[in-house]
Parts: C-alpha cells; sequence; structure tokens
C-alpha cells in the first residue's frame, strides 16, 4: 500500500475504486448562487438563475437557506424599467449580520481586521510583536481580537477567524509549516486560535490568500487564470486556474523566494549586502525583499530606519527613495518575465507597494517584462497592481476566512444565526 514508508519512486498512481469517497456533500450549487450574488447583487432570482444554470426552484431553495442564515437580504420590491415587467425581490449580500476576522502575521507585527460579507474592510489594527515566539504571538493576537470585535462590529457575528502567513502553510493540516524568517515549524495555528477564540480557524499562505481576494472581490480575470507575486519581507507567490488556487501535495506551490534572478555567482551584486535564508545572494527574496531595500538605502541614501519610512519617502517625492523603488521594479520584472513564460497566465498580479503607488514602477516593471518575457505581448494588461493596494495584509488574513465561507456558505459556521431573517 501507499503508506507513508513507501519510497516516492515507487508510488503507483491509485484506482478509481481506490479513491476515497471525499468529504461529505452539501446541496450542490449554493456557493455558486451567492457567489453570483455576490457579483451582481443586487439581483433577481431570475437571473440569478440564468448566471448559475440552475432552475429557478432551485434557485429558490438555496436562496432560502442562505436568507435562513442571514448571508444575504432581500431589498425592496422592483419593477422593470418605466413600470413595465413582473415585480421582483432583488437580493443582495447581507452585511448588516455578520462579520470575518483575519490575522496576517508578518515578520515584524501582526495585522488583525474585520472584513464585512462583501469583502470591505471594517477595521484594521497593526501592532509589532514583542518576541517571535509562536505561542506568545498567537495567544497575543487572540487576546486582542475581542476588543476589536466590540469597537468596530457595531453588532455583527464573527463567523470565523482567517490566518495568513508567509513561506508554507498547510491548509489542510491547519499549520504553518515553514516559516524561517520567523523561525517557525510546523505551527499548529489553527488549533492553538481555534482554543484561544473559540471561533473556526482557517489558515493559508498570504499569495494564495490575496489570489483568492483577487478571484472572490478583485480583478476577475484573476478568475480564469493568474500568477500572484507578493513582495514584501518575504516573497511568495500564487498560481490559479479555473477559479482555484493551486495547492501542490506538500502545500508548497508558489515558492519563488530562491527563484535565481541576480548576477551569475562570478559576479556577485555588489548592492546585495545580505545573503538569503540559504545562503544565495542571487536569490529574488535576497534581491527586492524589505531588509534589501533598507540596506540598500542605508548604502546608496537617503538612510531610513525601516522599510515604512523609506515608503513614505518614496510616496512624498523623495528622488533617491524613488530610484529604489523603481530598481526593485525592475528586479520584480524580471522574476515576472520567467513566471509569465511559465504559466502564461491571463494575469500577472503584483503585490508591492511601488508598483502599487508609483507609476514609474508599474512602467519599469512592465518594462522589464516587455524585454524579458518570450510569451506575454501586452505587459500593460497581463501585468497589474494588487486591487488591495494600501491594505494588502488586512484583506490577506480575513479573505481565508470570506474564501472559505463562500466555498462552503452552508459549512460548520457555529455562530451562523439560524431562524427567520429580521
Ligand atoms: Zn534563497
Amino acid at each position: 500500500m501507499n503508506g507513508p514508508q513507501a519510497p516516492a519512486h515507487r508510488r503507483t498512481a491509485p484506482r478509481r475504486s481506490d479513491l476515497p469517497a471525499g468529504p461529505a456533500r452539501r446541496p450542490p450549487g449554493t456557493h455558486a448562487v451567492l457567489g453570483a450574488i455576490l457579483d451582481h447583487g443586487p439581483v433577481a432570482r431570475s437571473t440569478v438563475a440564468r448566471l448559475t444554470g440552475l432552475s429557478p426552484a432551485s434557485v429558490t431553495g438555496h436562496c432560502g437557506h442562505l436568507l435562513e442564515r442571514g448571508l444575504i437580504r432581500e431589498g425592496s420590491e422592483t419593477t422593470g424599467p418605466r413600470g413595465l415587467g413582473r415585480p421582483h425581490i432583488p437580493l443582495e449580500i447581507d452585511t448588516g449580520r455578520h462579520l470575518v476576522a483575519g490575522a496576517h502575521i508578518a515578520v515584524r507585527h501582526v495585522t488583525l481586521s474585520l472584513m464585512d460579507l462583501r469583502g470591505r474592510i471594517v477595521a484594521e489594527e497593526r501592532r509589532p510583536h514583542r518576541g517571535t515566539e509562536p505561542g506568545a504571538v498567537l495567544h497575543g493576537l487572540a487576546a486582542r481580537l475581542p476588543r476589536l470585535v466590540a469597537r468596530h462590529a457595531a453588532g455583527r457575528t464573527v463567523l470565523a477567524l482567517g490566518v495568513a502567513t508567509g513561506h508554507r502553510v498547510d491548509p489542510a493540516a491547519g499549520t504553518i509549516v515553514d516559516h524561517p524568517q520567523l523561525g517557525w515549524r510546523e505551527v499548529p495555528a489553527r488549533e492553538v486560535l481555534h482554543r484561544a477564540t473559540g471561533l473556526p480557524v482557517h489558515v493559508d499562505s498570504h499569495a494564495r490568500a490575496l489570489a483568492r481576494a483577487e478571484q472572490l472581490i478583485g480583478e476577475p480575470s484573476t478568475r480564469d487564470s493568474a500568477v500572484l507575486l507578493f513582495v514584501g519581507t518575504v516573497v511568495d507567490a500564487a498560481f490559479t486556474t479555473a477559479g482555484t488556487v493551486h495547492l501542490g501535495p506538500h502545500a508548497g506551490a508558489g515558492s519563488v523566494a530562491h527563484l535565481p534572478v541576480g548576477a551569475p555567482p562570478r559576479a556577485p551584486d555588489p548592492t546585495v549586502q545580505e545573503p538569503c535564508t540559504c545562503g544565495s545572494t542571487e536569490c529574488l527574496q535576497a534581491q527586492v525583499s524589505e531588509p534589501a531595500m533598507v540596506r540598500r538605502a542605508a548604502e546608496q541614501g537617503p538612510a531610513v530606519p525601516d522599510f515604512p519610512a523609506l515608503l513614505d519617502l518614496a510616496l512624498a517625492g523623495e528622488p533617491r527613495a524613488r530610484a529604489l523603488f523603481a530598481d526593485r521594479a525592475r528586479r520584480v520584472g524580471r522574476a515576472a518575465a520567467l513566471l509569465l513564460d511559465m504559466f502564461d497566465p491571463a494575469v500577472l498580479v503584483v503585490v508591492e507597494p511601488g508598483t502599487g503607488r508609483l507609476p514609474e514602477c508599474t512602467a519599469a516593471l512592465r518594462a522589464e517584462v516587455a524585454e524579458r518575457s518570450r510569451v506575454c505581448e501586452d505587459p500593460a494588461r497581463a501585468v497589474v497592481p494588487s486591487s488591495f493596494t494600501g491594505s494588502v495584509l488586512a484583506v490577506a488574513g480575513a479573505s481565508v476566512a470570506l474564501g472559505a465561507l463562500y466555498a462552503d456558505p452552508l459549512g460548520p459556521w457555529p455562530t451562523l444565526a439560524l431562524g427567520a431573517p429580521s
């Protein structure tokens, strides 16, 4: 049998009869109905039927479940243009009864957030770590969550907590598998946070979370296929096709931190002062991460205490800071060109504050792609900044929970209000 001891090279493909039955079936189509209402609401039931290909009776059934749980609400009765046509009661996402919470764990801080069911950030709070011991970080964020909810939820119930971080995260096991910059290995984040908060907890990598957020509430072409490139202190990617985000059997898809984009080893890049966590100075992460930017600024000016200070200077127009961001954009462009050639996605989303806010960075990145990619014909259309520039970390955590809700709206959400909608 293909037990854990079997060497990988001796594994054989499972026969169809060996395949497990899979999770218990939920009524098919509820998530499609909820997704159509998110995209098109306020929308008539008949339009939802047309959009989803479900029968009107089946749509009415699904809507009944969603109304009962307070996930959607009915608007006031309307008629067609000039009062013609049969009156109908439009449906929309109910943003007044529930929220999801998010926690993004960065190398230096945690961002807590609350998001409504249409994906709007309701509240956001960032706190630096006092230490990076996993238990202290997780219990610390769990302890701060109730106050954020008390201040901003306005009577709405929190359905679930989504947790996102960099490097390798296993959503099925609920663990942060490996985060070399935090020094975390096999941290059971879901279990610890579920016990500390009482909420259902979903964990995922921040790149996959942001790719899912683009599909749900951001750039629609990511539903076809996309690569999302996350450039922060950690550098990660995510790949999507046909409405899903690829995970991989080791939850490792998107580990592009060590993509060798630097100069060849005989001519090391003199502006990279500190090697990557793997020891090389040619890795994408060593070239473009936030610490690399701060060190480059210390060398070339302007000297800054940290990355946010450098970004503020660039946004204020300081020429040396802007030049550093443009240089970063070109380095990111090299990786973007490789990823575009590898996956030929409909769109490549760059999550990087310069690309999101400084027009010359977007131009520099696209120019690099135009020069290096053999496949991408129209960088202006294929390479876009994140839809969530300015709030990416708040969106990353919460969208892990929002994605889980939209994937399985009738799933185990213990705090969902059952009963007649008000
Ligand atoms: Zn490396």
